[in-house]
């Protein structure tokens, strides 16, 4: 964290001595979400962490959490952590999907937007809470206790959004230049100014690469790569100045988003008064080094023992102001490294996506063969995922059109499954351990009817759906488990570490915190199910 925000702690809460009684209920909830921090990131890197996240391994530790659905995206992963519920009841299916009946031509819907704003795009648009469905936990205590505030501090809007929803009392993210909020009425807390300052002017400095311990020196290997890009593996994510795409891939961000929160914390004194408080935090750099560099070179490996050192430097201030905190940490969804490393690890079926599975091209050769009208046939952003039957052709081209499109993606051999919208609709949303839930029903939990597609195409298992190298290089978004499966952490000063082998949905977070305070969620209102496992939980009986 910037030295201006750690400079005032005061010397450290000594609270951990050994307390008979059970300890009252924590009056801030903290929940960090790392985007893209896979449960193979968290099991592989587990050993080497000394910092907030080996205290946080000293909990209740979820190693075998999932982000159940299909669609593993980030805007989706965050709808979970604190409403309970899947994307299907969230209706944040995913970061964008298509919708044919709006006004403005840009038909592309972003998920924290609001489309109806005129002069508006899905890529110049204006930040809202309106797509989100459901009441977060924020909300829900603000509902039981009015005193109770709700905060988040994120390297992305999407994630701000999703995690507190549409009552919230500061709301601040990286919005590519600065911190930003889309909270408008409230007073804008002190600090903030002075923050944006303090950061505008590191900025305009260069950074150093970073030293890497003999850990992460192990991990550098020049890997090239297929598509274009340049080769990756050997990075120590220095920085030039004013590089605002360096910045954000890379721990400098989350240190700026920690260090706002703690300033937030102090300013508004969160976690010191009667009624509990809600602090909801994303840090984004760790899915912007996957994308930029991949998952297993020296970069991430730089990146993740430097988040370690940060969140610590965070609950080191939390202890110091005497709060009576509790910290859930996980992910909005996980991720897979790069395929040309990953077939040097052995993996031999990891390959990069046919660039002719793009809806565009797939769509363009159908609309000549049917001897259908002109126009894109299909529509969609990627190689997987939602599939949408222009709407401008009458209903019997459009059945001919899916028929074919169907047919034409099942054909291709790195095409695992393709299911329509009815057959997806026809499923029950699954209940049983998400370990065991078909593909089917993973997209059952990623549809919502009126956002979701015509179709939906999922890739075989290793699959990278980027061919084009140039600017990322490896991601996530697919149901396989790689990108489903998420530690969930949940810690207390003094709590008895346990490690849990049986899964756990993120959706559990959500029923779970509030047991832990004592907020009455009731039984099937949400997905998500009350972990007992969690010191301080009384789950209601199944
Ligand atoms: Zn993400």
């Amino acid at each position: 964290m910037r030295k201006f925000v750690l400079a005032t702690a005061a010397a450290l809460f000594a609270s951990q001595s050994a307390a008979q009684a059970p300890a009252p209920p924590p009056k801030l909830l903290v929940v960090i979400a790392v985007d893209q921090f896979s449960a193979n990131l968290f099991d592989e890197y587990r050993p080497q962490f000394t910092g907030g996240l080996a205290r946080l391994a000293s909990g209740t530790v979820f190693h075998n959490g999932y982000q159940s659905h299909a669609l593993t995206e980030t805007c989706p992963g965050h709808s979970t952590l604190l409403t309970g519920d899947h994307p299907a009841r969230t209706g944040i299916i995913n970061n964008f999907w298509v919708d044919q009946s709006i006004g403005r031509s840009d038909k592309n819907v972003y998920c924290a937007e609001d489309e109806s704003q005129p002069g508006t795009s899905s890529t110049a648009y204006k930040v809202s809470p309106r797509h989100l469905l459901v009441p977060t936990l924020g909300e829900l205590m603000k509902a039981r206790w009015p005193a109770s505030r709700s905060v988040a501090v994120a390297g992305k809007d999407r994630a701000a959004v999703m995690m507190t929803g549409h009552k919230v009392d500061q709301r601040w993210y990286w919005n590519g230049k600065t911190f930003d909020t889309d909270v408008q009425g409230t007073v804008v807390p002190k600090i903030v100014p002075r923050f944006q300052a303090a950061l505008a002017a590191a900025l305009a400095q260069p950074r150093p690469p970073l030293e890497a311990p003999a850990y992460c020196q192990a991990k550098a290997r020049v890997v090239p790569l297929e598509g274009g890009g340049k080769p990756v593996g050997s990075g120590q994510l220095a920085r030039a100045a004013g590089d605002l795409n360096a910045f954000r891939a890379s721990p400098e961000l989350d240190g700026d988003t920690l260090a706002l929160a703690a300033g937030l914390v102090d300013e508004m004194q969160l976690g010191r008064r009667a009624d509990p408080d809600l602090l909801a935090i994303s840090l984004s750099a760790t899915d912007y080094v996957g994308h930029t560099y991949g998952t297993e070179g020296e970069e991430m490996c730089l990146q993740l023992l430097e988040i370690d050192r940060e969140i610590g430097d965070f609950m080191k201030l939390l202890d110091s102001r005497g709060i009576n905190y509790a910290v859930v940490l996980t992910a909005d969804h996980g991720g897979k490294d790069i395929p040309e490393r990953e077939r040097l690890a052995g993996v031999a079926s990891a390959v990069r996506v046919d660039p002719a599975l793009s809806p565009a091209v797939i769509g363009k050769k159908l609309v000549a063969q049917l001897g259908l009208p002109g126009g894109p046939g299909l529509l969609g952003d990627s190689s997987f995922g939602d599939m949408y039957l222009d709407r401008r052709l009458r209903a019997d081209e459009r059945a001919r059109l899916l028929k074919a499109a169907v047919a034409a993606y099942r054909a291709h051999p790195l095409v695992e499954a393709v299911f329509t919208a009815s057959q997806i609709a026809a499923v029950p949303v699954p209940t049983t351990p998400p370990e065991t839930w078909s593909l089917i029903q993973r997209a059952r939990a990623s549809y919502y009817p009126g956002r979701s597609g015509d179709f939906l195409v999922v890739l075989k298992k290793d699959v990278t759906p980027i061919a084009d190298t140039s600017r990322y290089v490896a991601t996530h978004g697919s149901p396989w488990d790689y990108d489903r499966r998420v530690p969930i952490l949940f810690w207390r000063p003094g709590a008895a570490g346990t490690t849990i082998e049986h899964s756990a949905d993120t959706a559990d977070i959500m029923p779970t915190l509030a047991s832990v305070i004592g907020l009455p969620v009731p039984q099937g209102s949400v997905d998500g199910h009350c972990l007992r496992e969690v010191p301080g939980a009384s789950c209601p009986s199944r």
